[in-house]
């Protein structure tokens, strides 16, 4: 859709929350207070468990970080709807945002002199459709609180396959159907660090797979992160 016609659409229908529907003052976060108070209940920044659960693969993803968990039928589920169907895209680079300084406090970028912002491809076919990649947006984010040292670079890597949805399938279902749905190309200077972006992980097998691509290109610390975790 135009921009233009975006922005007119934005100035006639009132912003809602994302979970409760009441019309919000400030449409920022997507939230309402209520259901902003929720989230920051689930907000840890750094997540023990996908560390843990992408251990076994290590030499692919050192470490995982997210920022809230993500709840059936709950308000992440809401809000993370809502950036990935309905036009978030600055939904995507507001929350974006919040992870990247959630990282800085973590320590994540300290001595890193220059890092590598890449969002987890979407097939070409989908991107058309949707209009968006919404974890370029989560980047773009990111990017905002790192300054100089970080580059978003969606052109490194790109989804060669088109997966069908996999919400029902488990780990290693995923994994055996997203092989060779990645590849990844020359990188655009020496960058200490990657960090892949995406709006949930749940199962971990997509992450991985674009890490193993990425191994052909780059040697060092690749970290994976998200809005949401589905634990
Ligand atoms: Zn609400």
């Amino acid at each position: 859709m135009f921009q233009w016609i975006k922005d007119s659409i934005n100035l006639v229908i009132p912003h809602t929350c994302a979970s409760c529907h009441v019309i919000l003052a400030r449409p920022d976060a997507g939230l309402c207070i209520h259901c902003l108070n929720r989230i920051q209940a689930l907000v840890k920044g750094y997540d023990h468990e996908l560390t843990q659960r992408l251990g076994k693969h290590k030499n692919q993803v050192c470490r995982g970080y997210a920022l809230m968990y993500f709840e059936q039928h709950g308000v992440s589920q809401h809000l993370i709807h809502k950036i990935k169907y309905h036009n978030g895209e600055h939904l995507a680079t507001y929350w974006g945002r919040y992870l990247g300084t959630i990282l800085q406090n973590l320590g994540v970028y300290n001595d890193v002199k220059s890092c590598l912002l890449i969002p987890v491809p979407m097939h070409k076919r989908r991107a058309r459709r949707r209009g968006y990649n919404p974890p370029l947006h989560i980047a773009y984010g990111i990017q905002e609180v790192l300054g100089d040292r970080a580059l978003v670079c969606n052109s490194v890597l790109s989804r060669v396959q088109h997966s069908k949805s996999q919400t029902s399938a488990d780990f290693n279902q995923r994994y055996q159907r997203l092989t060779g749905s990645f590849q990844a190309y020359p990188l655009p200077g020496k960058p200490d660090i990657i960090i892949l972006v995406d709006d949930v992980i749940t199962s971990t097998s997509t992450i991985v797979h674009c890490a193993e691509a990425l191994r052909s290109v780059f040697s060092k610390d690749i970290y994976a992160t998200a809005l949401a975790f589905a634990a």
